[in-house]
């Protein structure tokens, strides 16, 4: 299996993972761009956040809420980015929700 992020799903890639649920996987940026910097991936392999379903959407936003708070950033502030193709920087084709805060940014 090549998608990396489908390998830290399967243990096969550590990760430091900080919240999960049946349909996701929340884990720390290896090159975290600000104090929290938490990826929320849906286990199931899916390109592009474009490609997701509702339910998809609905769990990792909800899974974004609760990292948020266990973060200690829910108060003060947080970014939910997607990078969406080649144009937007993003490296890994597996759909991840960054969650970015700690810092104004
Ligand atoms: O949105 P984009 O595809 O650019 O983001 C991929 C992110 O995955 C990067 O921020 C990178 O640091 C992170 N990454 C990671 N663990 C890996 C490989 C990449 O956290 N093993």
């Amino acid at each position: 299996m090549s998608c990396l992020f489908c390998r830290i799903v399967d243990g096969e890639i550590p990760a430091t993972i900080v919240h999960e649920t049946k349909t996701t996987l929340a884990f720390r940026d290896i090159h975290p761009k600000a104090p929290v910097h938490v990826l929320l991936i849906p286990r199931e392999h899916v390109p592009n956040a474009v490609d997701l379903n509702g339910d998809q959407l609905g769990d990792l936003f909800a899974a974004a809420k609760e990292v948020a708070e266990a973060e200690g950033v829910a108060e003060s502030g947080y970014r939910l980015l997607f990078n969406t193709g080649p144009d937007s920087g993003q490296e890994v084709f597996h759909a991840h929700l960054h969650v970015l805060g700690g810092r104004r940014l």
